[in-house]
């Protein structure tokens, strides 16, 4: 069976790479950019399991694809040549969908870029998979700040509940689960749109809240900063998975999801951003002052998000394992590594 993953060279990407080449049968293709951050790739550099397919314009694949490598592929999803490209020389039977401008503060400062990256780059894929006449079922990963307000009266959310999304980067996912529903409709391509809540883990870009907070603890621990740890708004409250739980609920989708539903993913737990803070400062010696940064304040935000993954779980049996103190150690840990 053939795999193809955009926004491998991401954190969730990457996670799934890795998951995916430990089964048996499968091949794995992902697209990478030029400018890439490639570093999320590095744990299968070094084991020997990455195959760059040279970008050279002959439309077939190499004749010998090895299947325990992850195969990559250049590819931007803003351009459709592209996108129709390495669609159709991969043909492959299963698609994630990760790529995008994921960044909802990013979203406010860049709306137009964030809009045609997620929406356009969408409609690139699905055009492309239109013009190779292939038939394989297509994960788009939504997320949770498609709710975006949400009354107390509403949460936990599920999937019936009103979207009413307070960033473009929440616009931009409904648009892009709004197209997955379309083509469903209108062409009978089996997409299956999951609501991602917060996934956090190793490899989190350094600017989403546990990341960046994890990386000032591990930066003053080796005396790189001031003993003053910044912050933004602490009282949101968000609903926070590991992303090596969530890869494996990604694969659940494709497997036993349902082309043209929507599913909710996340622990149905809630914790303020204080909260996780405090998680995190509990792991360090270091004595640290923590000071609000008025600038890391959003212009809206959801103050509280809490999954009901009910109609998730009953369809594929999944369950996260990982605790949170563990994924908040491994990324501190991570983080200390690195800087
Ligand atoms: P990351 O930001 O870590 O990864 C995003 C990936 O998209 C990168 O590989 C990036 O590649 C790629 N990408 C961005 N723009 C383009 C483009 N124009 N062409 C090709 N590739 C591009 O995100 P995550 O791994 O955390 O998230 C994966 C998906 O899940 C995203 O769609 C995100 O919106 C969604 N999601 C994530 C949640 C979370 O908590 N992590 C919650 C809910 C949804 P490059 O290195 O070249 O920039």
């Amino acid at each position: 069976m053939r795999i193809f993953i955009t926004g491998v060279t991401g954190m969730a990407g990457s996670h799934l790479a890795e998951y995916l080449l430990q089964g048996e049968g499968l091949e794995v293709y992902g697209s990478f950019r030029w400018r890439s951050r490639m570093d999320n790739l590095d744990k299968l550099k070094e084991d020997g399991r990455l195959n760059i397919i040279a970008s050279d314009l002959e439309p077939t694949l190499p004749n010998k694809i090895n299947s325990s490598k992850l195969n990559l592929m250049e590819a931007d999803i803003t351009d459709p040549f592209s996108m129709k490209r390495v669609v159709a020389m991969v043909r492959p039977d299963r698609i994630f969908h990760l790529a995008a401008q994921s960044y909802v503060p990013v979203s406010w400062i860049a709306p137009a870029e964030t809009l045609h990256t997620n929406i356009v780059g969408t409609v690139n894929l699905l055009e492309a998979v239109r013009a190779a006449g292939i038939d394989p079922i297509i994960h788009i990963a939504g997320s949770s700040e498609e709710y975006g307000y949400v009354l107390p009266n509403e949460l936990p959310v599920t999937e019936s509940n009103p979207l009413r999304p307070l960033s473009p980067y929440g616009v931009s996912k409904v648009a892009q689960e709004m197209l997955a529903y379309q083509y469903f409709r209108s062409y009978g391509l089996k997409t299956i749109v999951s609501r991602g809540f917060n996934h956090e883990g190793p490899r989190r870009g350094e600017v989403f809240v546990t990341s960046s907070m994890a990386k000032q603890i591990a930066e003053i621990e080796k005396g790189l900063k001031d003993a003053v740890l910044y912050t933004g708004d602490l009282s949101s409250k968000r609903d926070w998975s590991d992303v090596r739980d969530f890869v494996k609920a990604y694969w659940l989708v494709v497997e036993k999801g349902t082309p043209g539903e929507v599913y909710n993913i996340g622990s149905g737990v809630a914790r303020e951003v204080r909260e996780m803070l405090d998680m995190l400062l509990g792991m360090t010696d270091a004595s640290i002052e923590v000071k609000l940064d008025p600038a890391r304040l959003r212009p809206s935000d959801a103050k509280v998000l809490i999954c009901d993954a009910t109609k998730f779980r009953k369809s594929t049996g999944w369950q996260p394992q990982i605790p949170f103190e563990k994924t908040l150690k491994d990324l501190l840990d991570y983080w200390r590594e690195r800087v």
